[in-house]
């Protein structure tokens, strides 16, 4: 089986090369063609410049197809693509380039002057900016370059083809080593667990810089052989007009919240698609059936993280169990731990879920000591996230270990208390975290987001003392106009502990 991720993009396209592979809200298209051409003459430019193979090639860019071209042109070139978020400021991409070392830094045009000194002092030897022209730039050394005078780097399937950092929702990233097979993999398994083909039209309004946007959803139409409409950002209304000639859509939960509050969702705004996904954080049941009340679609829930792309999801057909994240895909192997003692828990049992796989990265960048300690000795890769599995084999993820409370030698899972919490008319959302406690070691403490008609705190806790055992109820309810979210829409639990450390205290 084809384990190079380019050998598989090639042996997979389209029988017209003329086929649309992306196309742009402004009208501009981009045929598969020009995806090899593009990529290929990438591929050149950056052996030009002196990369070899295994060199990084990173790139904090604003969402455009020629991120992709450059992001193939890399992996043709036998070098490592190495996205950034494009929310970091320059100290933290300083952080990220004297990390990861790459051999090449591109950037936006308009950040080139904010991010010159950073990279300078990491020791980059070449910065490029993507979409400026003239000298220094990665999109006319391209244009100059003849796509096919590189070459070919034969990669076998362990070597990496990217190294992505994790999301920092619960401290600082860390870099994913991905090889060709982890990609190639998941690329190929998504495409038949979800039916891609060349007739799908996928819309894309994710980041590329991340796991979902690029390893997902990009990879599995790249080996498919369709096309994608590609949005720079979350755009409900946009959305709604391209439907009717778009198949599928991948996005995180605040995707389908945002939509709901378009009047214009209904069943024949939806009826051309034929595919709703959703994943990255979890899909609140009530989302879930508000979308099939309005859009006969039941969204497909799936599980996966920057180390392990996708390990789980609900099945294409057959029963999509709102508030789980389904099945292990095929060749994914999931259990359940203990986390202390490491055993293997029975069927409902919440413990700590551990992933094996052809999906599961190859460590952590230059952190042997962290890698070593998150795998066990028979390689299933300790997720950090905490969950069960159903009496019909479907994975429930209850939330992150480090978001377990324990209030007086009791275990709370924050997600049991938040779902009560927000079922209460007038909240909008909630977390609930742990903080220090001197009676208690973790004090109980939500968070609320409340609209108009909000009820208080006296009420919430009165709600709860009925629903609740009394350990798991709050001690305090605090209020805020927001929860702080990551870029992926993930709530930031650490930052809340922060700012309410001293809240009892302790
Ligand atoms: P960091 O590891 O740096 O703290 P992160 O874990 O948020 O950041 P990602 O790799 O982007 O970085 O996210 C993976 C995590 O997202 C998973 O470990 C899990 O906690 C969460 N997640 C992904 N999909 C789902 C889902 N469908 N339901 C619940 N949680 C999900
Ligand atoms: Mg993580």
């Amino acid at each position: 089986m084809t384990n190079h991720l380019f050998a598989l993009v090639r042996e997979s396209l389209p029988a017209d090369s003329a086929k649309t592979f992306i196309e742009t809200p402004d009208g501009r298209t981009y045929s598969y063609a020009d995806l090899l051409a593009r990529s290929g003459a990438y591929a050149a430019a950056l052996q030009e410049l002196g990369v070899r193979p295994g060199d990084r090639v990173a790139a904090q860019v604003e969402k455009s197809p020629e991120v992709v071209f450059l992001y193939l042109g890399a992996v043709r070139a036998g070098a490592v693509f190495l996205p950034l978020n494009t929310a970091y400021t320059a100290a933290e991409i300083g952080y990220f380039l004297r990390d990861a070392e790459p051999a090449v830094f591109v950037c936006d045009t308009g950040r080139r002057d904010a991010l010159a000194d950073v990279a300078a002092r990491a020791g980059v030897a070449h910065m490029l900016t993507l979409d400026g022209a003239g000298q220094g730039s990665a999109a006319e050394a391209a244009d100059r370059a003849d796509p096919n005078a590189f070459a070919d780097v034969v990669r076998v399937a362990d070597d990496l083809a990217a190294i992505l950092y994790t999301s920092g929702t619960t401290g600082r990233s860390k870099g994913a080593m991905l090889s060709h097979e982890n990609l190639a993999s998941n690329a190929r398994t998504l495409r038949e667990f979800w039916r891609f083909t060349s007739d799908d039209v996928l819309i894309h309004a994710l980041p590329v810089f991340h796991t979902h946007g690029l390893f997902v959803a990009t990879n599995t139409v790249l080996v498919s052989g369709g096309t994608m409409l590609f949005l720079p950002r979350l755009d409900p209304k946009l959305i709604l007009r391209l439907m009717p000639r778009a198949t599928s859509m991948m996005g995180v939960p605040t995707f389908y919240t945002r939509l709901l509050k378009e009047p214009g969702l209904d069943r024949e705004a939806t009826g051309h698609m034929r595919l709703f996904v959703s994943g990255s954080a979890p899909l609140l049941a009530e989302t879930h059936r508000e979308w099939q009340a309005r859009t006969g679609h039941a969204i497909l829930e799936r599980y996966g993280m920057t180390e392990t792309n996708m390990s789980t999801s609900n099945p294409y057909e057959g029963a999509r169990v709102a508030g789980t994240v389904g099945l292990p895909l095929p060749g994914v192997r999931i259990r359940v731990v203990d986390p202390e003692t490491g055993k293997v828990l029975p069927a409902d049992t919440v413990g700590m879920i551990e992933v094996k796989g052809p999906n599961v990265f190859q460590g952590y960048w230059r952190m042997p000591e962290k890698t070593a300690a998150e795998f066990r000795a028979d390689g299933f890769f300790i997720t950090g996230d905490l969950g069960k599995i159903d009496a019909d084999g479907y994975v429930h993820i209850v939330g992150r270990g480090k978001d377990l409370i324990i209030t007086g030698g009791f275990n709370v899972y924050p997600k049991e208390v938040e779902t009560e919490i927000d079922a209460m008319p007038g909240v909008v959302e909630s977390a609930v975290i742990g903080l220090n406690h001197p009676d208690f070691g973790e004090g109980v403490t939500a968070v609320v987001v409340a609209s108009e008609n909000a009820p208080d705190e006296a009420a919430i806790l009165a709600h709860l003392e009925g629903r609740l055992a009394k350990f798991k109820c709050p001690k305090r309810v605090l209020f805020a106009d927001e929860l702080p979210r990551n870029t992926m829409g993930k709530v930031q639990k650490n930052l809340l502990r922060e700012a309410h450390a001293g809240l009892y205290g302790g």
